[in-house]
């Protein structure tokens, strides 16, 4: 068993937590790993103060510098990506492949925002006159906190800390109270920048919520589940703060009529979609619409894809599944699937514990006949479960798909360019995937229609939820306007000048 750095940073140093402790559990094993020490009260006091401090050299560093200081981040983590990916594993469960992949997609976040955070710092407006100029200036707020779950805990922190940093914030981030380990052990990785820039505390919704608090800090980024987002949006709106919510999901996948010569295919990606990462992927497939004419065939490939998959030890190379993060997670998903059942839906296959004797582990199940009104079909999942559901039409299909109060992501499997229009222009998410389910790009902005979130990550846009907009207007010439006082000189009815 790895030992485990648990030392949080604040103003650059390395510290125990003196709050009440966080019990780390390997899902797979059921044993504690790690006992991670919480910020307490002086602690967090001090890791903004840190922040609050370091952000005043940093918004001045130029942005080049603050670029090549990025890049030697990115390349640090590339260089410990084994280790990060290693514990990634043991405290949360995915499998290591996609724990490694996880890394290598960190490094590339870093990357783009180091180069676009020094390619603009906002643009040059037309001014009112010719003697003038105007321009939009993106700044930096100050201090963001990072708030980030456990299903990909170093990737959504990156969507936060690295386009923050580029803009020129300074930042105190807070991982997940499941999965604290991974991210504390970026503090080698952090070292090229200067101290309190970014400070490390571990800590539960009590650590996020003195955050949110905090009159210091001027935004919060969270990702995390509806429930608690609201609280962080209100906490946020109560002081004016800026804020980006990146909540839950319930996506649809569709499946068309025109799909059934490539319907294996189809089932290996709705698979992937509904799997991936046991189903704890906000972006997870969790309601899958079959057009009538391939829904059979569908349903039959789809199971014989569920079969083959490997459920057991996260850290085996050839485990395609390993246990979900929680005891509470499993039962919740559970719950929803026998109260599917227990109203008439059938369970294919899954649900079981795949043969492992420990873990929390929920096998790839696939359900069919379960109604629209199921939590299964209408509230967020977060497990390994597909829900087949046949429809007659597009219209239903579309209409379905948007029948949530979510909209983060969408699949559609289809060749024809007609369909792809209408999908693309009329379902109410803010990703629509096509024939290529959950590929992200760090160019493409990330996030949600509805309550699935408020704001976007990545892309230019993920950049700009870190700056504060300033419009400049600069006149070159000291003179009198004719449209300011005295009014009197239009008593006699001369044409008013033009003015504000
Ligand atoms: P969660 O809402 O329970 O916790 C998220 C984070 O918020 C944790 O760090 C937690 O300690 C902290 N927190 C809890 N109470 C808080 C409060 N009052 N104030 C401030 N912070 C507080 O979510 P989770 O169970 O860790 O993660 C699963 C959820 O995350 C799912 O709903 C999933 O859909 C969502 N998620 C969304 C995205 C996205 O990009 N939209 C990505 C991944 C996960």
């Amino acid at each position: 068993m790895p030992s485990f750095e648990t030392t949080m940073l604040i103003g650059g140093r390395r510290i125990e937590g003196q709050g009440v402790p966080l019990e780390v559990e390997n899902p797979f094993t059921e044993e504690t790993i790690a006992m991670v020490g919480t910020a307490d009260e002086g602690q967090l006091d001090a890791a903004i103060g840190a922040a609050r401090e370091a952000s005043r050299a940093w918004m001045r560093t130029a942005a080049v510098d603050r670029a090549e200081l990025l890049h030697e981040v990115a390349e640090g983590i590339r260089a410990r990506t084994d280790e990060l990916a290693e514990a990634m594993t043991l405290e949360g469960g995915k499998p290591l492949v996609e724990n490694s992949d996880e890394v290598s997609w960190v490094v590339a976040c870093f990357r783009y925002y180091a180069e676009i955070g020094r390619d603009s710092a906002g643009r040059v407006i037309p001014s009112i006159e010719s003697t003038q100029l105007a321009m939009v200036l993106k700044e930096p707020h100050g201090v963001w906190g990072c708030i980030v779950p456990w299903n990909y805990p170093l990737l959504l922190l990156a969507w936060k800390l690295a386009p923050a940093l580029a803009a020129g914030n300074a930042t105190v981030c807070k991982p997940s109270e499941l999965t604290p380990l991974s991210t504390l052990m970026l503090a080698d990785c952090l070292d090229p920048l200067p101290p309190g820039v970014v400070n490390l505390v571990a800590g539960g919704g009590d650590v996020g919520a003195a955050i949110t608090a905090d009159p210091r800090v001027d935004g919060v980024a969270f990702t995390g589940s509806v429930e608690t987002g609201k609280k962080v949006g209100h906490a946020c709106m109560d002081r004016v703060a800026r804020v980006n919510l990146e909540m839950g999901g319930k996506d649809p996948f569709i499946i068309c009529s025109d799909m059934a010569d490539r319907l294996d295919v189809a089932a290996k990606g709705g698979a992937w979609a509904a799997y991936l990462n046991s189903g704890q992927v906000c972006t997870s497939a969790e309601r899958f619409y079959v057009m009538d004419d391939v829904y059979d065939d569908y349903v039959n490939a789809f199971v014989e894809v569920a079969e083959s998959l490997v459920v057991g030890d996260p850290m085996q190379p050839g485990t395609d599944i390993g246990p979900m993060v929680s005891a509470s997670q499993r039962s919740k998903v559970a719950g929803q699937v026998e109260a599917a059942v227990s109203s008439g839906a059938e369970l294919l296959v899954g649900g079981d514990s795949g043969g492992n004797d420990s873990g929390h582990f929920y096998s790839p199940a696939v359900v069919t006949g379960a109604a629209a009104e199921t939590s299964l079909l209408s509230e967020e999942t977060f497990g390994p479960v597909a829900p087949l559901v046949r429809v007659k039409s597009l219209d239903e299909a579309i209409e379905l798909a948007n029948s949530t109060p979510y909209g983060l992501g969408a699949n559609i499997y289809t060749q024809d360019f007609k369909t792809i229009l209408r999908c693309m222009r009329e379902i109410k998410a803010g990703t629509v995937w096509f024939n290529d389910p959950l590929t992200d790009n760090d160019a493409g902005p990330f996030g949600g229609f509805k309550q699935s979130g408020l704001g976007r990550e990545l892309g230019r846009e993920g950049l700009e939820a870190f700056q504060e907009t300033k419009h400049v207007h600069i006149e070159s010439e000291v003179a009198p306007k004719e449209w300011w006082y005295p009014y009197s000189q239009y008593a006699g009815g001369a044409d008013q000048p033009h003015g504000a």
